[in-house]
Order: C-alpha cells, then sequence, then structure tokens
C-alpha cells in the first residue's frame, strides 16, 4: 500500500520504510519521483525517488541522519544552479536546501571587519544585497549568481576576480559520521572553482553536509557596495544569456576564455536538439524547453572535441554531470 499523499508509482519497497518515516517528521512534505527538471537551473534532470525541502538546519540534519538509518543514499541540492542531472534522475533521497537565516551582526557589532553567519540554504544574490543594505562588504561580486552558500563552498563559486575563498572564515559541517563539525577555509583546500569537498564525490560521494558559513566583511559605504554590485550586474546582463543554462560551462584554461575557444570552433549557435550553444556566449550552453540531458551531453562532447582537435585544448568542465546514484561523472 501506499504511503498516504505519496504516488507509489514504482515497486521500490525498499524505500518504504524510509518513506514512512519521512511523513512521520515532515508530515506531506516528501514527494515521491519529482522531477527534478522543476528544481535546476537548466529546467534538466529526471525524478528523484524522493524529494524533500528542508527549511532549517535542524530539519537538514534530521532529514540526513534518518536517510543514514534507512541506508538511502542522500543527494544535497542547493539552487541546482551547476549540475547536469541524468534524464534518469537520482535514486534514494534528494534534499533541497532552504536553511536560509543569516545572522547579522548588530549595529553595536559592527567595526571596521566584522563577520557574518549564513546558513548554506541562502542564496547568494539576495545575501548580497542584504549585506550591501547594511553596509557591509565583501560579497558585491555574488549579487549576480544564483546559487545558494553551500554550492558556492563546494564549488568555490566566483567571479570578477573574487570568490567564496577569499570571504570564508570557516564553516560547519555534518560529517559522514553525523557530527558537526567547524573547520577552517584551509581545510576545503580550493583552488579554481575547485575544493576538495567536489574532488570528493566521484569516488563513492562526499558525504558531508555544509550547514552554515562565517564570512569576513568590512564596513564600507551603502551607496559604494550598490554602485560596486550594479557594474558587476551590467556586466553580466550585456554578456551572458537569460534562459536556462548552468552558467560557465567549462573552466577558462590558463591564459584563455572557453568561451572565445568554443566561438572560434564555429560551435557558437551549435544545437543539438534543443540544447544549444547560446548565440550570445559561447560558454553558456542553453535549454531552449524540451532539451534533454543527453542532448546537453553530446553537445559538452562535440565542443571538447572540436577545441581539442582544433587548439590542442582540453577544456575542462566547470559543472557537475551526476549520474543516477548522485555521483559526479565528469
Ligand atoms: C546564470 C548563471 C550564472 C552563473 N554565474 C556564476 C559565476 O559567475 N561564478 C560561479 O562561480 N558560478 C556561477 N554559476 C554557477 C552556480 O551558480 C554556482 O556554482 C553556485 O555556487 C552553485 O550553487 P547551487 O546552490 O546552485 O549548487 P548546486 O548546483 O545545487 O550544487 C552544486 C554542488 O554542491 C553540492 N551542494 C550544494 N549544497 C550543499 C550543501 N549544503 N552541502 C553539501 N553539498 C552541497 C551539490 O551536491 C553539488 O555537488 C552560474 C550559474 C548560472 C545558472
Amino acid at each position: 500500500m501506499s504511503p498516504p499523499g505519496l504516488p507509489d508509482n514504482r515497486a521500490d519497497w525498499a524505500l518504504k520504510p524510509f518513506i514512512e518515516a519521512l511523513i512521520v517528521a515532515f508530515g506531506n512534505k516528501p514527494r515521491r519521483d519529482e522531477p527534478l527538471s522543476g528544481h535546476t537551473a537548466s529546467r534538466l534532470g529526471g525524478p528523484a525517488d524522493v524529494w524533500l525541502p528542508v527549511n532549517s538546519l535542524a530539519e537538514l540534519i534530521e532529514a540526513v541522519k534518518l536517510a543514514q538509518h534507512h541506508n538511502t543514499p542522500v543527494f544535497m541540492l542547493g539552487a541546482g544552479a551547476n549540475l547536469l542531472i541524468g534524464d534518469a534522475g537520482i535514486r534514494g533521497l534528494v534534499i533541497e536546501n532552504r536553511a536560509n537565516q543569516v545572522h547579522f551582526p548588530s549595529p553595536a557589532e559592527v567595526g571596521e571587519s566584522t563577520t557574518l553567519i549564513v546558513e548554506s540554504g541562502a542564496v547568494l544574490p539576495s545575501l548580497a544585497r542584504r549585506c550591501a543594505k547594511a553596509g557591509l562588504s565583501g560579497l558585491e561580486w555574488a549579487a549576480g549568481i544564483p546559487g545558494t552558500m553551500g554550492g558556492a563552498i563546494v564549488n568555490n563559486a566566483g567571479a570578477y576576480g573574487s570568490d567564496i575563498a577569499a570571504a570564508l572564515i570557516r564553516a560547519e559541517l555534518l560529517s559522514p559520521d553525523g557530527e558537526r563539525v567547524w573547520q577552517p577555509v584551509n581545510w576545503f583546500e580550493y583552488g579554481y572553482r575547485v575544493s576538495h569537498l567536489k574532488q570528493k564525490k566521484g569516488k563513492g560521494g562526499a558525504g558531508w553536509v555544509v550547514l552554515q558559513a562565517e564570512l569576513q566583511m568590512t564596513q564600507a559605504p551603502v551607496e559604494e557596495i550598490q554602485a560596486q554590485m550594479d557594474v558587476f550586474n551590467e556586466r553580466r546582463k550585456s554578456s551572458q544569456p537569460s534562459g536556462a543554462t548552468m552558467g560557465s560551462m567549462f573552466k577558462n584554461p590558463p591564459g584563455d576564455y572557453a568561451g572565445r575557444l568554443i566561438e572560434a570552433a564555429g560551435l557558437k549557435g551549435h544545437q543539438i536538439g534543443q540544447a544549444q550553444i547560446s548565440p550570445v556566449h559561447a560558454n553558456f550552453f542553453q535549454n531552449l524547453g524540451g532539451a534533454t540531458a543527453v542532448d546537453m551531453l553530446a553537445l559538452i562532447e562535440i565542443a571538447q572535441a572540436t577545441v581539442e582537435t582544433k587548439f590542442g585544448i582540453k577544456l575542462e568542465l566547470e559543472i557537475e554531470v551526476i549520474d543516477e546514484f548522485g555521483q559526479k561523472i565528469r
């Protein structure tokens, strides 16, 4: 029999006790066979066996622990802005992190430099705007990045010469053993759009969940911070497409730009099915509506092969390609 409120589309009885426990803990929030295309920036991704949005750190921790107790794999989803999830979706539990409290210092605590505690589901553009209003500088570069703090910490998100590594003092994580631990910034081994959490994903899953971050900010006039954010946002608007994408598909190779190379290889505007290399910026691959992850992967492969043949440069993905088991396969 199906648990109440959840259609039992699949004869997967192993999940049944876990789903029943989730319903006891979270009521009607968990959804069975939820299409992840509704939860990613590219509008791609097949169904999650079970999808659960969480609104607080307590809920996030409870969901992870329940899944561990039932031996159910967990995939952490932020805003889904840096992922290509396959058409088969993800088995097990996908947690969508909406724990987004930000602990601003009181006016009395704000000095020339000050710190901020941000939960991992906080979304960067609204966080950057709130910081600007509070006269806190350090996240202007993040105003146009449609991801969460958790995704930024895993990827070392950045733009315009800065990145999260520059602001992060330490982050609290849930370890694979279920312990809450604060790790200093050097623990993450940050490089260009990379951390050791991201690297480990392909090798059995990192198993670490980012809970919250402590960031270093400096005090600055509100108008100055706002003006800088406006410059960055304007630059973004004039150079990037506005449709369903994953942001930059490839990392820029040393001394060059992935977009320039793809364009020079004659691929700007190239289309497979409804997946297209953007005619606006060749490092953005767009779902024109109704694309599949297979189309998108084929486009990625054509871009990599053509650029390598023409220029001898192997383009490295900036996005993560996620398989059915929640593993990063590229
Ligand atoms: C239009 C557009 C523009 C973009 N511009 C930029 C840019 O300028 N610079 C840049 O760096 N990126 C950019 N991106 C990419 C993306 O926004 C960033 O990489 C962002 O940091 C991803 O965050 P997310 O919440 O969407 O993560 P997701 O894509 O949901 O997840 C990314 C990875 O982090 C993991 N993860 C997420 N949350 C947690 C958590 N709490 N604990 C453990 N693991 C977690 C996921 O499992 C996954 O492995 C852009 C994307 C788009 C669509």
